[in-house]
């Protein structure tokens, strides 16, 4: 409806006189004149049109005024339209203006004066206009509700896809390290003579490379609207897998809408909580695979549910239930963690089952990526062939016991070892045979050494090892023992059986001293040529 149509007032009267002067004593109004002989013509045009105003004659032959009027009151359409009676009647007022609304109606006597009838047609024509005025502008605001509704519904969007975004950006993030490590490697293979280690190497290179597009592989499954077709094989969840979902809701009609919901689902296992706390105690209990969460919650809100969630280091990914139009918080919600939301207005089966999957899988291959970002963090430390430490991680290892040391004034010993002539058990028994025996020496050396003590592959037969809050006669017992251990067991490989020692180089640190990180190892070093000097099969402690 356009604010500038003309308002529209319909006059009943029975004489077509009444009617033209009634409408030359209007026409400067600017107002539009509808003119009917009968009540149940004005009915009927009534229902066609809408009209501000009614000037109702009482005294008609077939339907009179009061009788008309009492027909408009029962019909929706024609119930509000304001009515002047026109009347040579002056009695029985009453009984006209019982039953109907206030202000909607009004009384004209003829012979009347024009003054009056236009000043009375003029109030009911200015209220309606305002009330259309009013009605354009509800509906303008109506209209800017919704696209402002829309709008927000598209930033929900963009931060759905925002926190897709994330999830993957800090996964190609968490692959920094092991292509770092990768990178390692290849500097290994540049500096290694040996082509049977470089092969060696080469095999870690491809189990790397293949563990990293593996993960690169599932970022690009991360779907977001849809709910992902598995092939038996490839799922990332397991289709017959049973889920166990906790509803947290205060409500129970609304408790019960969703159980309804997923009832018919037979791998689905409902639980139900009401607050923060049963639910906190339900997660430590019993575990879930998934929370369904209102906002509104007994003790709390959302927000404050994921925020003990975090506190207590619980990963299970909630989708959040929110009211229409709570958008805004819904969007603040994701920020905070939950996977997903869905307007309770819009709940069913099918929007209910695709936020469930979409979520689970989002967060398997969070936790996915988690894993396998551990696993490669502990590769790019650790020696494959002995399950030692490895250079890269001792030399940031001696900087960081260096500098414990030197502000804690803290005891603290390096062991430099080296296996005598190796070079013959290579030579004798082949390189697998001495691959065996360093993974053999890799065990022994684990089970001699404390927790806090670290010990590395230093090179190829070569080991360094790390021992904080140690003394130099503790350490120097140690390395005996550790000596003799070697030199009484029996190496295995295949049907050989070979006989090692072990030379170890040992030097202390000064307490509190300001020496650097080379010189300690070249300290152990000399201890270790020593020992080699000396006949081998033996320990030599660093003096100055
Ligand atoms: P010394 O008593 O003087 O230490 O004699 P050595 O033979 O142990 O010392 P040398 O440094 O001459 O030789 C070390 C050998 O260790 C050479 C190399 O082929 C071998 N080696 C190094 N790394 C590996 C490895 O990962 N596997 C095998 N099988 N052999 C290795
Ligand atoms: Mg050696
Ligand atoms: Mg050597």
């Amino acid at each position: 409806m356009t604010g500038h149509e003309k308002p529209n007032i319909l006059i009943v009267d029975d004489l077509p006189t009444n009617l033209t002067v009634l409408e030359a004593l209007l026409k400067e109004l600017d107002i539009n004149i509808v003119k009917v002989l009968s009540g149940s013509e004005a009915l009927s045009r009534m229902i066609e049109d809408d009209f501000a105003l009614v000037l109702l004659d009482v005294q008609m032959p077939e339907m009179d005024g009061f009788e008309t009027a009492e027909l408009m009151r029962g019909s929706a359409k024609t119930r509000h339209v304001p009515i002047i009676f026109v009347t040579a009647i002056n009695k029985d007022q009453e009984h006209i203006f019982r039953g109907y609304e206030a202000g909607a109606v009004d009384y004209i006597f003829k012979p009347f004066k024009p003054q009056i009838l236009k000043g009375k047609v003029k109030i009911f024509i200015d209220l309606y206009n305002q009330k259309k005025r009013l009605e354009n502008i509800n509906n303008g605001l109506r209209e800017a509700n919704r696209k402002i509704l829309d709008q927000q519904r598209s930033v929900i969007e963009e931060e759905r896809l925002k926190v897709l975004l994330q999830l993957s950006g800090a996964t190609a993030h968490e692959l920094n390290q092991p292509l770092m490590g990768l990178q390692g490697y290849i500097d290994l293979i540049k500096r290694e003579k040996d082509p049977s280690l470089i092969l060696q190497y080469a095999s870690k290179l491809e189990e790397a490379s293949a563990r990293i597009s593996g993960i690169i592989q599932k970022i690009q499954t991360i779907r977001y609207d849809e709910v992902v077709q598995y092939s038996p094989g490839t799922s990332i969840i397991d289709i017959d897998q049973k889920i166990n979902i906790l509803i947290i809701e205060d409500s129970d009609h609304d408790y019960e809408v969703i159980r309804d919901i997923l009832k018919e689902n037979k791998k689905i296992h409902i639980y139900r909580a009401t607050g923060i706390e049963n639910s906190i105690n339900f997660i430590k209990q019993k575990g879930a695979d998934l929370l369904l969460l209102d906002y509104y919650l007994t003790d709390g809100n959302a927000f404050d549910l994921l925020e003990r969630m975090k506190n207590e280091q619980q990963e299970i990914p909630v989708v959040i239930i929110t009211a229409q139009g709570n958008e805004v918080i819904a969007s603040k919600i994701i920020q905070a963690g939950a996977y997903d939301y869905l307007p309770r207005d819009s709940l069913n089966s099918n929007s209910l089952s695709r936020a469930i999957m979409n979520t689970l899988e989002k967060s398997q291959l969070k936790k996915q990526v988690k894993e396998t970002y551990n696993r490669m963090v502990d590769m790019s430390v650790r020696d494959a062939l002995t399950g030692l430490f490895n250079r890269r991680y001792f030399i940031e290892a001696l900087d960081r016991e260096i500098s414990r040391s030197q502000r804690y004034k803290t005891d603290l010993v390096l062991c430099m070892l080296d296996i005598d002539h190796f070079k013959n058990i290579n030579d004798c028994y082949g390189h697998t045979a001495g691959d065996t025996v360093l993974a053999k020496i890799g065990i022994l050396l684990k089970e001699s050494i404390r927790d806090n003590d670290i010990a590395c592959r230093y090179g190829g037969e070569e080991f360094a090892l790390l021992l904080p809050h140690t003394n130099i006669e503790e350490a120097s017992i140690m390395s005996e023992r550790f000596r003799e251990k070697v030199a009484l067991n029996d190496f295995q490989h295949e049907s050989s059986r070979m006989k090692i020692t072990v030379s170890i180089g040992i030097a202390q640190y000064q307490r509190g001293g300001e020496e650097p990180g080379n010189m300690f190892v070249e300290q152990a070093d000399r201890a270790l040529y020593q020992a080699k000097e000396e006949g081998r099969n033996r320990s030599v402690i660093f003096l100055e």
